[in-house]
């Protein structure tokens, strides 16, 4: 099973001892993939590669400096890291821990799956009651069911159900979110360097 590649751009390299490409990628099997093709941009000569780097800016392919697009990649990384580590970070401390443990003991208190079902829907995603019952049971009780899906957007309705507030739990929520926006904002755009090799508005014809 193999890929037909289409050339969508190419240019020169700065130095011209190679080229710069814009390939797509069709699976020849007949049946659609997700996005139907795969995107790749190339650099195909050793001393621009080191200099430099191809990406996608409002669709447009657009040469930037190699060292300003791995800082960039960097960055995207740092942030979703640094949401990670607080998320974790959160959701294992001690006093969300035994915030949670509370709330489990009380659910888990309820009289039947029904009722235990009824007070955690508005919390989060549970399913119809049947659904609900064969999954608890699946994982050994709802204790264990909880533990398993539960995520810092689901903290503060569990301090409400308890009938708490709790100011240290309730910023670092706010500070998980900040975090997750921020991991999710645009950077700034890159400098192109010279000249785009693609105009999506212009598109020269798949070869
Ligand atoms: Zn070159």
């Amino acid at each position: 099973m193999g890929t037909e590649e289409h050339v969508v751009s190419r240019g020169p390299c700065r130095c011209g001892g190679g080229e710069f490409l814009y390939l797509h990628y069709e699976p020849d099997h007949g049946w659609p993939t997700k996005s139907g093709y795969s995107t790749d941009l190339r650099i195909t000569c050793a001393a621009c590669d080191k200099k430099y780097a191809l990406t996608f800016q409002d669709e447009h392919v657009i040469v930037v400096d190699k060292t300003a697009y791995l800082a960039r990649h960097q960055e995207r990384e740092a942030r979703e890291s640094a949401w990670h580590r607080k998320r974790t970070k959160l959701l294992k401390s001690d006093a969300v821990q035994a915030r949670v443990g509370e709330f489990i003991a009380r659910i888990a208190a309820l009289p039947s799956a029904a009722a235990m079902a009824r007070a955690l829907r508005p919390i989060l995603h549970v399913g119809g009651d049947d659904t609900f019952r064969r999954n608890i049971r699946k994982e050994g009780g709802v204790g264990k069911w909880l533990g398993k899906g539960l995520d810092p957007g689901h903290l503060k309705p569990i301090l409400d159900y308890l009938g708490v507030s709790d100011e240290t739990i309730e910023a670092e929520i706010v500070e998980v979110d900040r975090l997750w926006q921020r991991s999710k904002e645009p950077l700034e755009p890159l400098v192109p360097n010279g000249e785009p090799i693609y105009w999506r508005a212009h598109p020269r014809d798949l070869c």
